[in-house]
């Protein structure tokens, strides 16, 4: 398979829809359309419509899902509703585990809920400092892998994408060196295949900033990388995407 390179950037809960339409202004794009070449950004579920009609020739995610199709869930917003503005579906962000306490299980169930909706789930797997620190990161990552895909039928699975992001890397500065990242995306890999899973890219989060990009990209298991703070700046998302575009001509 050629290299397929995703940019991805997740703005958590920042920008209203006029900041997010001046950022997407000012952001520099390939001029045509690249082959094996995403743009994917993750605004608020409020900026979405306003935004993919701004500038269609990105992909469009929603931050969050609710595993229910529907029903008495206020505030809450469901995979279809999510499938009629955007194609991707943050699952299991590290916010999302350890702020809001989702479980693997709640997280299995947003995994199926954005299949069912033929929302692409992307989803987010890492292991937290302490874990690191007693050597468990392999556990971590493998239970979080296999107990987010748990029960899910493989040829239904053509659709994932996973995203590595140790928590004490993200929005802390300190970015898993190209080593560290390599090794935890090979793991993933291949455990992938083990499931009988194949060509699912494997983004790295955490920390990504213009001068730690290129060398994260180099490495053969990352297919891309999934930007917080970043992302916010058009100026600093597009010099990441230019690196990427270098690494694919
Ligand atoms: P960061 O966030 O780039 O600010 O570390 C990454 C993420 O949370 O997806």
């Amino acid at each position: 398979m050629s290299r397929t390179i995703i940019i991805a950037g997740n703005w958590k809960m920042h920008k209203t829809i006029s900041e997010g339409i001046q950022f997407l202004d000012a952001l520099a794009l390939p001029t045509e359309t690249k082959q094996g070449f995403e743009v994917m950004l993750f605004p608020s579920a409020t900026a979405l419509c306003s935004l993919s009609n701004h500038r269609p020739e990105l992909s469009y995610g929603i931050q969050n899902i609710h595993e229910e199709p529907f029903g008495a869930f206020t505030g809450e917003i469901s995979a279809t509703m999510a499938k009629e503005l955007a194609t991707v579906a943050l699952v299991g962000h590290s916010e999302r585990r350890h702020v809001f306490m989702e479980s693997d299980q709640r997280i299995n169930l947003k995994i199926r809920a954005a299949l069912q909706a033929n929302l692409r789930p992307m989803l987010c797997i890492g292991e937290k400092l302490e874990e690191r620190q007693q050597n468990k990161t392999e556990e971590i990552v493998l239970s979080q892998l296999r107990l987010g895909l748990k029960g899910i039928k493989i040829t239904d699975l053509k659709q994932l994408m996973l995203a590595y992001e140790p928590v004490w890397a993200i929005g802390s500065g300190l970015t898993a060196s190209p080593d560290q990242a390599q090794t935890v995306h090979a793991l993933i890999r291949r455990e992938l295949k083990n499931m009988g899973i194949t060509d699912t890219p494997i983004l790295y989060g955490g920390s990504v900033k213009p001068d730690n990009a290129h060398a994260l990209l180099l490495q053969p298991d990352i297919d891309g990388l999934l930007i917080g703070g970043a992302s916010l700046q058009a100026q600093n998302f597009s010099d990441i995407i230019a690196l990427a575009l270098e690494l694919l001509s």
